[in-house]
């Protein structure tokens, strides 16, 4: 055989049929709790300014730095596939006067994401996010509430082992001198950086602190934390932040070194992990925080605002992995519907269009046409009864009724079918529901 031509580009993959219903489940989840939680939904689209993302994450982190999809229009626009959802749920709730709104504006979203980053197991470069943005609102309870509905996402999901780790890395008033005392201590072991953080002692020093070498652990090991340098209202509203958890009872834990890579994160940063066998790339389900910064980084007033984001294929490897429960796969059919000949070929498939508006799950093989497969495929998937579709019958409009189990056939006429069919299906299912009771 000739190698494949055509692959999916690097970093890219296909979400395949068998995924799908991963997909779906975790989808549900995020929207159950969004409707809950009364977030409504929101989509941007995948192509947006780069400034909206330039602006806001800031030049100097990895995702604007090295990772961002950018492209000249053919109208000479500056454009990126977008990175991330909250720069862009931020644009539009500028662009459409949403703080005419009562506050907070409660937004979810969910789509593929594009980044330009090395592949490994949970890195893609095509990528599904879901985020739940609560924007217009300074009270601390909202970061609960975003911390609250992120954790059920993945309890609801089933996930057991998860630690919600917080921190907070203070605003435009604190940041400033922790940034210049934090310089001053890594500057000091420069040599004992990796190469990439030497480069970002200049620009992104807070970014030093997230590097996962084992050089910069160490360094960090040492460093000075953010929680020490809060001034009064970020250290105030990090301690409400923490009352609300305990309230919550969620499972949390203070990692003062956690920072988050993007520029627009104020007061509240956290991340969810999965505490089980995986190494660090695997690691973190879903991350957010407060971004009070970020309308006025995109040409708007002071907006308050509380967010998170969630990767889909990282939580859906693990769930494949751990073999996860997904929930009943669609009903299966105890129908099958068997044809033989041209004639009956043809009215078969309105027959299976008259099943599926009535809502009765068939199965069928118009693609065979030998009766004897067919009946193997129908004994394969355990149908009950086999409505057999012949030329006979599709001259004299019948249709013989097989039962599996017995053997027993029988004649229906062709516009009696459906309707004795689910008569049928509904006296199998009364007939399950009467066992059980008499069991119990
Ligand atoms: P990391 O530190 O793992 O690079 P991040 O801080 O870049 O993560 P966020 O921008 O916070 O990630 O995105 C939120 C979530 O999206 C992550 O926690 C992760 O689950 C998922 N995610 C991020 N980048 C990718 C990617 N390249 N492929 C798949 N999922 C991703
Ligand atoms: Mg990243």
């Amino acid at each position: 055989m000739s190698k494949i031509k055509f692959q999916t580009l690097t970093g890219m993959h296909d979400v395949l049929p068998e995924d799908q219903i991963y997909f779906k489940r975790i989808q549900k989840s995020i929207e159950g709790i969004a409707n809950y939680y009364t977030f409504q939904k929101i989509e941007t689209p995948i192509v947006e300014m780069a400034d909206v993302f330039t602006k806001s994450i800031g030049e100097e982190t990895d995702i604007v730095g090295k990772e961002m999809y950018v492209f000249k229009t053919k109208g000479g626009d500056n454009a990126c596939l977008r990175p991330e959802g909250t720069a862009p749920v931020m644009r539009s709730y500028l662009e459409h006067g949403m703080h005419n709104l009562p506050q907070p504006v409660k937004l979810w979203y969910e789509g593929p994401f594009f980044r330009y980053e090395r592949p490994q197991a949970g890195r893609y470069r095509q990528f599904h996010q879901f985020g739940f943005e609560a924007i217009g609102e300074k009270n601390p309870s909202i970061d609960g509430q975003i911390i609250q509905m992120s954790y059920d996402v993945l309890k609801e999901l089933g996930f057991k082992n998860i630690k919600i780790q917080v921190n907070s890395i203070g605003d435009s008033e604190c940041r400033p001198y922790f940034r210049k005392i934090l310089t001053s201590y890594l500057r000091s072991r420069k040599s004992s950086l990796c190469a990439d953080c030497q480069k970002r002692l200049k620009d992104n020093p807070l970014r030093i602190l997230d590097c996962k070498e084992e050089k910069c652990q160490q360094v960090k090991a040492g460093a000075p934390q953010t929680i020490d340098h809060l001034c009064e209202s970020c250290h105030s509203h990090f301690k409400q932040v923490l009352e609300f958890l305990d309230e919550l009872e969620l499972p949390y834990e203070l990692n003062p070194y956690l920072v988050r890579g993007l520029d627009y994160y104020t007061k509240t940063v956290f991340e969810i992990v999965d505490m089980s066998d995986f190494g660090q790339s695997q690691g973190t389900l879903i991350g957010g925080g407060r971004y009070d910064g970020l309308a006025r980084m995109l040409g708007g007033r002071d907006t308050p605002a509380c967010g998170a984001a969630g990767g889909i294929e990282r939580i859906m490897g693990l769930m494949k992995e751990r073999e996860m429960k997904v929930g009943s796969k669609q009903e299966e059919p105890q129908i099958f519907l068997a044809q033989l000949g041209q004639l009956a070929k043809r009215k078969s498939l309105k027959l299976f269009e008259e099943f599926r508006s009535a809502k009765i799950p068939v199965a069928e093989s118009f693609t065979k046409d030998s009766l004897k497969s067919q009946m193997r495929s129908a004994d394969k998937m355990g149908a009950k009864w086999v409505l057999i579709f012949g030329q006979k019958e599709a001259l004299e409009e019948f249709i013989t009724l097989r039962d599996m189990e017995s053997g027993e056939q029988k004649e229906i006429k062709l516009d009696k079918v459906v309707e004795e069919m689910k008569e049928k299906l509904k006296q199998l299912k009364d007939g399950k529901k009467d066992k059980k009771l008499s069991k119990s």
